[in-house]
């Protein structure tokens, strides 16, 4: 395992999936997984054990996850709303169940009709229930936070309310905590000092970063969270899922290209690109309509290229 430097999360098949519209059949959420699993990604989020009524997309997470826990080695994660998610997550045999707190009252409110405070609530009876589970198997929680450097309906964030619920989650007994910037509003100067606040409070349980592409400083903001101490970062096959308020704006940040910057920089990733950038036909043929992104498949790997996963 030491042979890794940046640990790729793909979150594809949960963020980019939220944000597409039409459905994508669980026999093709299986076979991306799997493939992706087999180029080297060692961790994938699955799904969002949201109710289905709300996202359809989910209806089948059961058996996603299911699927997902048959493949050796692989970090099967999830989403949960809410402690309810939490536990069909948990019945279901998740790994880590990545749980979110929007910085911004608005949204928060929006998404989830709770302030950030009652978010926090809920996260405390989240790891209430996780204690009622046997030790050995019980799964990793993560805390994160979203609209962390911007927000559609509040614009800008107060930084001091960052690094307080992040502080709060650490204490409520988050295992890790994370970052996102969930409508692409940040830079890389900001990402460094919002990063660096957080680490002086929480230190070395600040581990990861969720970024999108939306204006196109996705792979700038990820080599300054790297520069802070980052360990892992989200990332989207085909930056799929794009922006549901910025037609034409990507979603995540794209896997393929991140992991072609991370490994030319000489950080191994663990994953191979020419079998990475393969599964992008799998979403193609299961939803035509999506819009795919990426340099990296369009361009192609350079001449002379050193493969250092090889
Ligand atoms: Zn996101």
């Amino acid at each position: 395992m030491s042979e890794i430097d940046v640990e790729i999360s793909e979150v594809g098949p949960r963020d980019g999936l939220q944000n597409t519209k039409q459905f994508m059949p669980t026999e093709a959420k299986k076979a991306w997984i799997t493939a992706e699993a087999a180029a080297g990604v060692r961790e994938i989020e699955v799904c969002s054990f949201v109710p289905p009524k709300l996202l359809p997309q989910f209806a089948d997470a059961n058996e996603v996850v299911a699927h997902a826990l048959t493949i050796p080695g692989l970090a099967v994660a999830a989403l949960i709303p809410n402690l309810k998610g939490a536990e069909r997550a948990v019945a279901a045999g998740v790994h880590k169940l990545s749980f979110t707190i929007s910085v911004s009252r608005a949204h928060s409110l929006n998404n989830v009709r709770k302030t950030p405070d009652e978010q926090l609530e809920e996260f405390r009876r989240i790891v209430t229930f996780l204690k009622t589970q046997p030790e050995n198997r019980r799964a990793f929680l993560s805390g994160g936070l979203s609209t962390v450097f911007g927000c559609t309906l509040e614009g800008n964030i107060d930084e001091r309310e960052v690094v307080r619920l992040a502080v709060a989650l650490a204490e409520a007994g988050a295992d890790d905590v994370s970052l996102a910037d969930t409508v692409g509003y940040a830079n890389p100067a900001q990402i460094k000092r919002v990063f660096s606040a957080v680490r002086r409070e929480i230190g070395e349980k600040l581990t990861s970063a969720h970024l999108h592409n939306t204006r196109g400083l996705g792979l700038a903001n990820a080599v300054a969270a790297l520069e802070c101490g980052v360990k892992t970062l989200d990332s989207s096959l085909g930056g799929l899922g794009g922006c549901p308020y910025a037609p034409g704006a990507s979603g995540n940040i794209v896997t393929e290209d991140l992991v072609f910057m991370l490994e030319a920089m000489g950080l191994r990733t663990g994953i191979d690109l020419d079998k990475l950038l393969a599964v992008r036909r799998i979403i193609e043929e299961a939803l035509p309509d999506a819009e795919l992104y990426g340099n990296l498949a369009v361009a192609g790997l350079p001449k002379g290229f050193a493969r250092i996963a090889a």
